[in-house]
């Protein structure tokens, strides 16, 4: 590379940075993991704390200069504790596929056996098999057995996986040592108490999942995992909890040690202290605002989910009021795969992303053409879009798929309704835009 080159490069990027956020103020963002922060999580990611090391424990640290750091992450494990309500909290994993492993290593040992979810049904790479590449497997050895599922109900069928773990047990001698639940396409609560129930019986763990769900958990509105008998919540801290990309663990004090020290220096070294920053305000936030979010978002994905079904689209579960959580899947195999909807839908500026649904499964479907899209409305409610502006989002994903109108067309469409919903709404203050490109050079 050239002098001038690289000076190309520096610039390309501060511009394709702009033209990113430029793309996202026009568009619908409707992927079920993603959120926006509030302008002051933002402030915080930017600050000096992103330079900083702090290994280990407040108070117990390996570097200097932490006076201010150790403030703030206690600050934001007794937020955590509160809007949780738990006695342990630990905000160093730095994603929630990191805390996964901290539960892992915390409550099973390789060649164990771990009962999780298929991908199809809904269960994420980090709870899969060796053989699929999956975290449990390829990084701690662990053995992963299936739920039985119902995919008519969309549920963990407690009952037939009870019989699959006894002929198991007779075949092989084998025991469950750890049962996960939570999900990435995440619609109806867990049955918790069903599947503590049954890890009784083999003295076994429960590690609940809440990557997805835990803005919902926060805000009292979709189930408490550690009232009905969860060892551990693991979480994501960015998708329904709309805090800096990052994780958490929450559990309770009989487990705190081991947690801590499989955190460090298990697995990790730093934890990304400008992260910790921002999910502290992200967890005042929740403790203020997210009772009145949570159940915007609930009564928003349900009222998108009817809009679309009512216009022609094969959104799934019907019977069962279509979601009780901030996720939405369809079937839109009548029209197109699920690839090509993702594909037009992002002409037309609507994000979302296409999805195995429990019938490929069945079907063996190629795993890059699924039948399926799932959309998530968090993002668009903390916009401020309440049921009304559901309604209009649902025609705009019609025009694209069932009336086959011009995706470049609906892109005007979309960045025109787009205009009206600029701030992010259920924080302390919006002084900026969500999609605000801030330089700071
Ligand atoms: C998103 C997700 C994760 C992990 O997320 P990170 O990207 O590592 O934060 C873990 N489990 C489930 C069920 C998820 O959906």
């Amino acid at each position: 590379m050239t002098e001038l080159e690289k000076l190309e490069a520096y610039s390309k990027v501060l511009a394709l940075l702009e033209e990113h956020h430029e793309f996202f103020s026009k568009s619908l963002p409707l992927i079920a993991s993603e959120n926006v922060c509030s302008p002051a999580v933002r402030e915080a990611v930017a600050s000096d704390f992103m330079h900083r090391y702090a290994e280990g424990w407040p108070g117990e640290r390996l570097y200097a200069g932490c006076r201010y750091i150790d403030e703030v992450e206690k600050i934001a494990i007794e937020l955590g504790r509160d809007v949780f309500k738990a006695e342990f909290v630990d905000v160093r994993p730095i994603s929630g596929v990191v805390a996964n492993l901290v539960a892992y290593c915390t409550f099973a040992r390789p060649g164990d056996m771990m009962i999780a979810l298929a991908i199809p049904h809904g269960g994420h790479i980090s709870h899969g098999k060796e053989k699929w590449g999956g975290t449990a497997g390829v990084v701690r050895g662990l053995e992963v057995e299936r739920y039985e599922f119902n995919e008519e109900e969309h549920e963990i069928d407690v009952d037939a996986t009870a019989r699959k773990l006894r002929r198991l047990e007779a075949d092989t001698g084998k025991r469950p040592r750890l049962f996960m639940l939570g999900a990435s396409v995440f619609l109806f609560p867990h049955p918790v108490k069903e599947v503590r129930r049954l890890a009784d019986e083999y003295g076994a763990y429960l590690v609940y999942d809440a990557a997805h769900v835990a803005g919902l958990i926060a805000g009292g509105r979709f189930q408490d995992p550690l009232r009905e008998g969860a060892d551990c919540m693991t979480m994501s801290t960015h998708k329904t909890l709309a805090g800096p990309q990052h994780g958490m663990v929450v559990s309770w004090s009989r487990y705190a040690e081991r947690l801590k020290q499989v955190a460090f220096p298990g697995l990790l070294s730093n934890h990304h202290l400008h992260h910790v920053a921002g999910l502290a305000i992200a967890l005042a936030e929740a403790k203020a605002f997210y009772r009145e979010y949570a159940g915007a978002i609930i009564r928003n994905a349900k009222t998108l989910a009817e809009a679309m079904h009512e216009l022609g689209i094969d959104v799934l579960y019907e019977h069962r009021g279509f979601t009780e959580s901030h996720t939405i899947v369809a079937d839109v195999t009548k029209y197109m795969d699920g690839r090509t909807a993702e594909e037009k839908l992002e002409r037309a500026g609507i994000i979302v992303n296409r999805n195995l649904i429990p019938k490929d499964y069945r079907l063996k479907t190629d795993h890059r053409k699924p039948s399926g899209i799932r959309l998530g409305v968090q993002e668009l409610t903390r916009l401020g879009m309440n049921e009304s502006e559901m309604k209009h989002v649902a025609e705009l994903i019609a025009d694209v798929i069932v009336r086959n109108r011009e995706p470049e067309k609906v892109a005007k469409d979309v960045e025109d309704f787009r205009t009206q919903y600029r701030k992010v709404h259920y924080c302390f203050e919006s002084a900026v835009g969500a999609y605000d490109y801030i330089r700071i050079r």
